[in-house]
């Protein structure tokens, strides 16, 4: 496989653009440098294609927003259609009517709606929301928020630039150990505004952690805010809410729900939500018109066929097989978390040689799986793990080692 224009791009780009990309995530520290595409061109169905004409099956699925397949012919249709007739406007569309309506009807805790473009925003006004809502100000969190919020970014290394002061503003808990929460709750007494967490990530909630998030924030009188920007549209169509039938009081969406259209909602209880015509959440781009048809096309899709089931099934092939040849996942069946040993040149070697064999994972170990993923991708993939695994640990690595995209304090 040759990488030549990848590599000539990557040069361009690192004298005009930081990092040489725009997500942490893509970056191409965290691929393996010299032995991997840097930028991709095109993508049909469960395929991508690099700038050097090399194919890939995509498991990464632009980090979550792909959820149907690349080049999806009702989403791309409502794009096209809607563009003739324009792309923003100076007043609001009646798609945000449309758009809401639906997620109303489907997600538990939606009783109204708001949109944005990024998952970031939609996390920030929610917390914002929480904070207005109860008048305190501390925040407990269990997950990744978002970079762009100052009051998440402090959690994180990355974290320069943001005032330290907010350090005391947001408090950790455990997934799955409810004392950890409470611990927060005592130390904090009315001062928590909301508990922000994923409802899950690899780890299965136990039976009761949920609900019992839920009864602390009720006797705190807190609220509960379930960030499903990738759960939604994964976990069931009304998101992990659903599947585990845990209502939050407000809930944030986002990747999945456009086919990669940049479109992001917060949701949930209407006397919590109206607070939202006095807390600023405003942009210029929120009401963008291609995003909103693309979400509505997205979502009816995902109704009609029951897109989320075929993720699950395809999931599941993809799991057993590679436990057949000796590799473990967490997670469920819809989102499967590869167990790699904690040594990036090893981690960096499987991305490598997946690459090599035309697979394209992420060094995060999450597989997405859309809609387009057929029976024969999952074999190919099953394949491809099955040789390198085979050679792994007797092979040089020819790129340079990743490094992880950034860590959490
Ligand atoms: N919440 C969760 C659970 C996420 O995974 C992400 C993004 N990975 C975000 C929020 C932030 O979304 P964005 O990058 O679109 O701002």
């Amino acid at each position: 496989m040759n990488f030549t224009k990848s590599h000539e791009y990557l040069k361009r780009a690192l004298k005009t653009v930081p990092l040489a990309t725009q997500t942490f995530s893509k970056g191409y520290k965290y691929f393996p440098k010299g032995v991997s595409p840097v930028y991709l061109d095109s993508g049909d169905g469960s395929h991508v294609w690099d700038v050097d004409g090399n194919e890939f099956i995509d498991f990464i699925c632009g980090l979550g927003p792909i959820t149907l397949g690349y080049n999806y012919f009702p989403v791309n249709d409502a794009i096209i259609h809607q563009l003739n007739f324009g792309i923003i406007y100076s007043l609001p569309h009646p798609l945000e009517v449309e758009l809401s309506e639906l997620l109303v009807e489907i997600i538990p805790c939606a009783e109204m709606v708001r949109f944005s473009k990024n998952g970031t925003d939609v996390t920030n006004a929610a917390v914002r929301l929480a904070r207005a809502y109860t008048g305190r100000e501390k925040i407990a969190y269990r997950g990744y928020h978002g970079g762009g919020n100052d009051w998440y970014a402090i959690t994180t290394e990355k974290s320069l630039g943001v005032p330290r002061i907010l350090d005391n503003y947001i408090l950790p808990f455990e997934y799955n150990d409810l004392d950890s929460l409470r611990a927060q709750f005592d130390l904090n007494p009315d001062q928590i505004a909301a508990v922000i967490m994923e409802p899950m990530i690899t780890d299965s909630p136990l039976p009761g952690f949920l609900e019992g998030v839920k009864k602390i924030c009720e006797q705190n009188n807190a609220l509960l805010i379930f960030d499903e920007v990738i759960t939604g549209f994964r976990w069931a169509l009304g998101g992990a809410q659903e599947y585990f039938n845990t209502i939050p009081d407000l809930a944030t969406f986002g990747k999945g729900i456009a086919n990669g259209m940049p479109l992001n909602a917060i949701v949930g209880r209407a006397d919590i939500m109206r607070l939202l015509e006095n807390v600023f959440f405003s942009y210029t781009f929120a009401g963008e018109c291609l995003s909103l048809a693309a979400g509505l096309a997205t979502v009816n899709e995902m109704k009609d066929k029951n897109t989320i089931k075929h993720c699950w099934d395809m999931g599941k092939i993809l799991r057993s097989g590679l436990k057949t040849i000796g590799m473990d996942t967490l997670g469920y069946d819809c989102r499967p978390y590869l167990v790699m040993p904690n040594n990036q040149v090893w981690r960096s070697k499987l991305l490598e040689q997946l690459f090599l064999r035309g697979i394209m994972i992420h060094i995060g170990g999450f597989i997405n799986i859309c809609f387009s993923h057929s029976e024969d991708d999952i074999n190919n993939a099953l394949n491809a793990f099955e040789d390198v695994l085979k050679i792994i640990d007797n092979t040089e690595l020819h790129g340079e080692v990743t490094t992880i995209a950034f860590k959490r304090l």
